[in-house]
């Protein structure tokens, strides 16, 4: 499922395909010794659970053939690719039923078979995620089997009476099936949250997007270890839509992809663009307010210059969530070239605007990127323009914002201002 929630992460660049790394060791230290702590935890109760099982050939067969099935998802979906960054798959629709029917070793073990097939065959990202993805799935699964084992000791044995004659044992897998979700998010959002060092668990955790996906794969999950009790033959039929689902998910999100820049997850450019158009025709009908506001980092070359371009990606992307933070749902964010972003403001006027663009400047000055052994600070200009006032359409607005910034950045920088000559009418 969250294969590459793990990703959440802020990138880390791609994986070194040459000699290989281990780039675990570059990561902030709570992050290190979080992911050692579950990945060792992960190995031991395996290597428990395997000494303890009683290994029987139905199981092994019923496991083989989830994790074909899980195999076929991978491949079909294989050639859409996968989006970088945060990319959520339906795999869960065959690990949530290894994870109800079978004991709680196999929940351990598929992890590590798909894990691997993604890694070699879908995307290669940093050895370290996909062993902390197989874990955490790993360590969740086995959970939700062990409380379900609990409530129904042999979910496989008889021609699945739990599944026809007691209903509430359906809950029991639903509420199994909760658990496996909520764990394994916990398990990846403590990871994020070490990675980034920031305190905002709201967006490591869940998004209405990322609860709905949650919801469509448990649904997904239980329905087909329902139907793997009824016959595991029955596996064919449920193969071809779950492929579909995974699929269709795939091209949303690569679709989502194409319009955010990869480094600060905003709107990119042309997104931007087209978005901030349907604003303004919008403020046109209505005769409502609306402003743009262009921010450029000050000195930002120095930045690089100083402590080396990762650092200033970092500087770049608390920027942005800097800005992001500070503004509503329905302002409208994007990273306009380097180091420069636009910023739409529906309803805004002249006041407001100003308002808004003067916290952003306040709210900016005070970060502090961790770089070496010290911080790093800087400071943004803001050129703002009006709708109506400065231009009419977005081509003469920004054009005016840029004149705008233009007067920020020759009058000493970390300020706020708007275009110099206003325009008749
Ligand atoms: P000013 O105050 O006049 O805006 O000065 P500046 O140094 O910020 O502006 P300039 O346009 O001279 O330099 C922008 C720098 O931003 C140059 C480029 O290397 C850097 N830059 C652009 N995109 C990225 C990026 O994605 N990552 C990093 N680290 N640096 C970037
Ligand atoms: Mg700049
Ligand atoms: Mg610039």
């Amino acid at each position: 499922m969250h294969q590459s929630a793990a990703d959440e992460h802020r990138r880390e660049g791609e994986p070194g395909r040459g000699p290989a790394r281990w780039p675990l060791l570059a990561q902030p230290l709570p992050l290190v010794g979080y992911v050692f702590l579950v990945v060792t935890g992960y190995v031991g109760i395996t290597v428990w659970a395997a000494a303890h099982t009683a290994w029987r050939w139905e199981d092994a067969l019923t496991f083989v053939a989830l994790g074909l099935c899980g195999a076929v998802c991978i491949e079909a979906s294989r050639r859409l690719g996968m989006p970088a960054g945060v990319a959520r798959d339906l795999l869960s629709a065959w690990w949530l039923p290894v994870a109800l029917l079978l004991p709680p070793v196999y929940a351990l073990l598929v992890p590590l078979p798909l894990q691997m097939l993604l890694q070699y065959r879908v995307r290669a990202t940093m050895p370290h995620r996909r062993v902390f993805a197989a874990a955490a799935l790993g360590l969740s699964g086995a959970a939700a089997s062990l409380v379900f084992h609990q409530a129904v000791p042999h979910p496989l044995a008889g021609p699945g009476r739990w599944v026809t004659d007691d209903q509430r044992s359906i809950l029991v897998a639903i509420g199994c099936a909760v658990l496996f979700i909520v764990l394994n998010t916990m398990l990846v959002a403590v990871a994020a949250h070490a990675a980034t060092q920031e305190g905002r668990w709201r967006d490591v955790l869940w998004t209405r997007e990322s609860l709905l996906l949650d919801v469509v794969e448990l649904c997904v999950g239980v329905i087909v270890a329902i139907t793997c009790v009824i016959s595991p033959a029955l596996l064919l039929l449920a193969l071809p839509p779950v492929v579909l689902l995974q699929r269709s998910l795939m091209h949303q999100q690569l679709q989502a992809a194409a319009r955010t820049d990869a480094k600060t997850g905003l709107l990119n450019a042309g997104a931007w663009q087209r978005e901030a158009d349907t604003e303004l025709s919008r403020a046109q009908r209505s005769h409502e307010p609306l402003a743009v506001l262009l921010v450029d980092i000050d000195h930002f070359k120095r930045v690089n210059d100083t402590y080396g371009h990762l650092i200033g990606d970092q500087v770049l992307i608390s920027v942005s969530s800097t800005l992001v933070h500070q503004l509503r749902d329905y302002d409208v964010i994007g990273r306009f070239g380097g180091e420069e972003f636009a910023v739409l403001l529906p309803g805004a006027d002249t006041v407001e605007a100003c308002r808004v663009a003067e916290r952003l400047r306040a709210r900016v000055r005070r970060l502090a990127v961790p770089a070496e052994e010290s911080t790093v600070s800087v400071t943004i200009s803001v050129g703002v323009a009006l709708f109506r006032t400065h231009g009419q359409d977005l081509i003469e607005l920004l054009a005016s914002a840029d004149l705008a910034l233009y007067r920020a950045k020759e009058s000493g920088r970390d300020r706020v201002c708007l275009p110099a000559v206003r325009k008749a009418g």
